[in-house]
């Protein structure tokens, strides 16, 4: 069975003053054993969470497809993972919308990730016109299997589904569209990489919080979480990992 799977995503929120918040969360993984707690934090924050973040494990937020080079600005995989992340998001939609981050982009990203011993959180997700237009599931199924790097595997990837009208709004998929998507997204893996697609952790994302996790958690194929606003304070994201 799957190991639940949750983790923060603090985006460009956080300053050495808030490594009190990482320090008390990684005492909260500490807590819950059972579940695999991570942030993926600012770049900044990397190095300096890596002393205070007990049993959480550290993530970046995006990495660069290319190993180095001309890219002003950029961070490489490898640069990640020397300053202490283990995992890193790729193809979260604020990127894809405000970066113009194609799926092949995402692609290459998990792969570079991976060459430099990275693990992956693969975002996808639909926009609210997709959603009330009525084929979300084969957009959003489409868009993984678009954005999926050669040798997906369980042990080194992981998929965020987060309907990007749900991200920050407080609104939420009915518990029924939640777990149709997850189990389109599911078959849609099987249908690429066959039984290994049992294994993969596929994530919800969007407005989870302590009030909501526990009934999108017990969803048959939702392998956890990625949370925004409610993992930058510990006593937020205390009852959602409890809740996993
Ligand atoms: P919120 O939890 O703030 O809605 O953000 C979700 C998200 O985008 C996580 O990557």
């Amino acid at each position: 069975s799957r190991r639940k799977l949750v983790v923060g995503n603090w985006k460009m929120n956080g300053l050495r003053a808030q490594l009190g918040e990482v320090e008390a969360i990684g005492g909260l993984a500490r807590d819950y054993p059972a579940v695999e707690v991570g942030l993926c934090l600012p770049a900044t924050l990397i190095s300096p969470a890596d002393g205070v973040k007990g049993a959480a494990f550290i993530g970046a937020q995006d990495c660069h497809m290319k190993e180095s080079g001309a890219h002003t600005g950029c961070l490489s995989a490898a640069m990640l993972a020397e300053a202490g992340a283990s995992w890193t998001i790729v193809g979260h939609s604020e990127r894809r919308q405000d970066q113009g981050e194609t799926d092949a982009d995402v692609a290459a990203k998990a792969l570079a990730a991976r060459a430099a011993g990275l693990k992956v959180i693969l975002c996808v997700g639909e926009s609210l016109d997709v959603r009330d237009a009525g084929n979300a599931e084969a957009v959003v199924a489409a868009q993984l299997l678009a954005s999926l790097p050669d040798g997906a595997a369980a042990d080194w990837l992981a998929i965020a589904y987060e309907p990007i009208w749900a991200i920050g709004t407080g609104r939420i998929p009915t518990m029924e569209a939640v777990a149709a998507m997850h189990a389109a997204l599911r078959a849609a893996l099987a249908s690429r990489i066959g039984v290994e697609a049992e294994g993969m952790r596929i994530l919800y994302g969007g407005s989870m919080n302590g009030d909501n996790a526990a009934e999108l958690l017990a969803l048959a194929d939702v392998d956890g979480g990625l949370i925004g606003g409610a993992s930058l304070a510990a006593a937020k994201f205390a009852p959602v990992i409890a809740a996993a």
